[in-house]
């Protein structure tokens, strides 16, 4: 059985003092130990975050990460930066990214390469756009984005990895995919693994992301292929997103 995660994405949100707060929420709140979770925080909060995790198994990620080493590379911040700050995760490829600061998929691919060289678990954010949708290209677009990393990484890299499944049309909009059509694609992404190595597509940890929401976290979650989730705006409240973790 794979063990489940869930993962607050914060976005550009927050203060430091509310940044603070949240996290000592969130691990206040813990629990029961029924799944990984980790929160991806503005990189600025990374060291405050950072010391307040220390010694939690509230895990700490970063947003995006630079595609090169380091250099001259204005704005860029380093997988070997994020790791001196305690980061285990760093979202690679979010539609937020794609869409407004021109991410590509070998933009995406180099980010992910640049992650794992240093330690860091990427997670791959993949999913369609509704007009991709509505054309019947959803797993054409799937299928593009997961070549990219393939071709640059290697299968094996997916050993190390979490993907994120996010249908661009569900994120910050209120509409959530249904049970039916995220197991869908988690299940077109799991085969599409399991066809180049069957050991990793069963190990991976596959998330859902967009609109979840504590009343509709547990009918995802509970579907076979579907192992957690990367929670935008309901993960900016420390009840809701401890509600959304303990629906696993
Ligand atoms: P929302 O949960 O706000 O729709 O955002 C999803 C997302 O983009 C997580 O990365």
């Amino acid at each position: 059985m794979r063990r489940s995660l869930v993962m607050g994405n914060w976005k550009m949100n927050g203060t430091r003092s509310s940044a603070e707060s949240l996290a000592k929420g969130i691990i206040a709140g813990l629990g029961e130990d029924v799944a990984d979770i980790a929160i991806c925080v503005p990189y600025v909060f990374l060291p405050d975050i950072g010391n307040v995790v220390q010694n939690s198994r509230l895990a700490l990620g970063a947003q995006n990460v630079a595609d090169k080493p380091s250099g001259a590379f204005t704005g860029e911040i380093s997988a070997a930066m994020l790791m001196e700050f305690g980061c285990k995760y760093a979202l690679v490829g979010h539609s937020e990214r794609r869409t407004y600061y021109g991410d590509t998929d070998q933009s995406v691919a180099a980010r992910f390469s640049q992650a794992q060289e240093q330690g860091i678990i990427p997670v791959l954010c993949i999913g369609e756009t509704l007009e991709q949708r509505k054309l019947e290209q959803t797993f054409d677009v799937i299928t593009t984005q997961l070549d990219a990393v393939v071709n640059l990484a290697g299968i094996a890299a997916f050993n190390n990895a979490v993907i994120a499944y996010e249908p661009v049309w569900a994120i910050g909009t209120g509409l959530t995919a249904t049970d039916d059509q995220a197991q869908e694609a988690h299940l077109f992404i799991r085969n599409y693994l399991a066809a180049k190595d069957q050991a990793v597509a069963e190990k991976i940890q596959i998330l859902y992301g967009g609109s979840a929401k504590p009343d509709n976290a547990k009918g995802l979650f509970a579907m076979p292929d579907i192992d957690g989730g990367l929670i935008g705006g309901a993960s900016l409240d420390a009840e809701s997103f401890l509600k959304i973790y303990h629906s696993v």
